[in-house]
């Protein structure tokens, strides 16, 4: 099967070369019924017009959501403020950030932002979630290497990967559905996203070159270490599907996580792989890849990556992200859309046809089994939730197998209004977490994100909340 697969891959890859092949997919959610966002099955979505009012609602800044955090989380929100204040200042600090040095990162900004340094701190991380109504997370050892970092060690990232899984994630999962009360199947899963970059040495070429004879037993190598973690992933939801039959949703996912473009073949090729081995037909999703929508090619990838799977008989899982390399990819005008308005309305499109798939059917024996909805945009998220809150859908045991994510310390506010406003359930933040001088570029990512979505959350709004809670809690002004 594998062979098969790999030979498929090849052949199926985004290079401009098999380009005709992608033209040739027909189920393209472009094509699908919902490309206009107004229906999802026989469910009515809102109006735009009340979809705008709700998103908006959603977006709304309140120093509610503040007072959830300790005073020396609410200073990093402070200093996160004074560097968004305006594109200027925020290029400036972007510029600067490389020659920070990394105790002021870590006492700045590192909390906000990620986990911990080790497993062991990673319990008050999810603690501090759960009391704020976020019942799991995704977990991600942060060591990047897109770049050619050499400290890259993977069976340090293996080994402590799978330590995660099984000292944090499992534990926090299983305490989390006994003490919460909630219906088994109300509690997401704990995942785990795998950065593919992570698990060999010189990675860049190796994901590049995957199909080279230079590369392929490097790559194959790759592949065997993220087995490792994956069939942890896979035993263990086997294992707990025998305790917990009731529950459909699996227990851990491991999730891979998209890089840059150029690596990305490499990449689609892995997933491919995990699918095949971990997603079994009739069986909760344990693999999900990630798809980034602001590549204009990603609605044909989704259609292949389904012509793929009902070929080798496995399931996908999908985690839909709009893309965070925007500033660093070189050949950006022929490979992400064009304006950030088609990005919106590919991965809106995307999104609904993802949740339709899933929805079709209330077991396990869909192609499409599990959905991650990984965004900070608060009509992306409004969409997904209505469509989950539609009364049609109510007694469909696969509503728990959509899930929407945000970043730690990223659109807190949108995460508070879902929870408080709108009563979601099915939220997790993606927790990255490592030595800190490891996780800089990942933090570095995260302030041009700011930049990108200069909004209520953050600049001059996000100061004065910061000082108005701060001066209630020292002062009670
Ligand atoms: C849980 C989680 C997991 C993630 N995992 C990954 C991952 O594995 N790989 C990855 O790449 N990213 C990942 N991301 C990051 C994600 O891609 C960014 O958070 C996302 O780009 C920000 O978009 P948004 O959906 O929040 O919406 P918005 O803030 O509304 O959109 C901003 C995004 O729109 C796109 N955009 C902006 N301007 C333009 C333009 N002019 N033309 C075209 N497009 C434009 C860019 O993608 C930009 O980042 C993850 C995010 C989350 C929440």
């Amino acid at each position: 099967m594998i062979r098969t697969l790999r030979h498929t891959a090849v052949r199926a890859s985004l290079a401009p070369r098999v380009a005709p092949l992608l033209a040739s997919v027909t189920r393209a959610f472009h094509e699908s019924p919902n490309k206009h966002n107004t229906t999802l099955g026989n469910v009515n979505y809102p109006s735009p017009v009340a979809l705008k009012h709700d998103a908006a609602s959603l977006e709304k800044t309140s120093t509610e959501y503040l007072k959830n955090f300790t005073n020396g989380e609410l200073l990093s929100y402070f200093v996160i403020g004074l560097a968004t204040l305006n594109k200027p200042i925020l290029n400036l600090c972007i510029k600067m950030f490389p020659y920070v040095p990394m105790p002021i990162i870590r006492a700045l900004v590192y909390k906000i932002y990620c986990g911990g340094e080790t497993v062991e701190e990673l319990p008050v991380t999810a603690k501090r979630l759960t009391e704020r109504g976020i019942n799991n997370m995704m977990l991600s050892l942060t060591i990047e290497a897109c770049n050619g970092n050499d400290n890259v060690d993977p069976d340090f990232i293996v080994a402590e990967t799978k330590r995660s899984i099984k000292d944090m994630l499992i534990p926090h999962t299983l305490n989390t559905i006994k003490e919460s009360g909630k219906d088994i199947n109300s509690i997401p899963p704990g995942y785990v996203a795998l950065k593919p970059t992570g698990f060999v040495k010189d990675a860049a070429a190796v994901l590049k070159n995957y199909q080279t004879e230079e590369y392929a037993a490097k790559f194959d190598a790759l592949v065997a270490k993220a087995e490792e973690v994956c069939g942890t992933i896979y035993e263990a939801n086997k294992n707990l599907a025998l305790e917990h039959p009731e529950r459909t949703a699996p227990f851990v996912v491991a999730v891979i996580d998209a890089e840059k473009h150029e690596l990305q073949e490499g990449v689609y090729e892995l997933q491919r792989r995990l699918y095949a081995k971990f997603n079994k037909p009739n069986m909760p999703v344990s693999i999900v890849g990630t798809l980034q929508m602001y590549l204009s090619q990603s609605s044909e990838l989704l259609a292949l990556e389904e012509k793929l799977a009902r070929e080798n008989n496995y399931r996908l899982g999908i985690k839909l992200v709009r893309g965070a390399y925007i500033h660093s990819e070189k050949n950006r005008q022929e490979i992400i859309h064009s304006t950030k308005e088609n990005t919106d309305e590919n991965y809106n499109q995307g999104m609904t046809y993802c949740i339709d798939s899933i929805l079709s059917d209330s077991g396990n024996g869909n192609l499409i089994g599990h959905l991650v909805v990984a965004s900070h945009n608060d009509v992306s998220l409004t969409l997904a939730t209505h469509a989950l809150a539609n009364e049609a859908y109510q007694g469909n045991k696969n509503r728990n197998n959509i899930v929407l994510g945000q970043l730690l310390g990223m659109a807190d506010n949108i995460t508070h209004n879902l929870i408080k406003n709108y009563k979601v359930d099915n939220i997790i933040k993606y927790v990255a977490w490592g030595p800190p001088l490891e996780t800089k570029e990942y933090l570095l990512r995260r302030l041009e994100e700011n930049g990108d979505a200069v909004k209520n959350d953050n600049g001059w709004p996000l100061v004065k909340a910061v000082t108005q809670v701060l001066s209630k809690r020292l002062i009670g002004a």
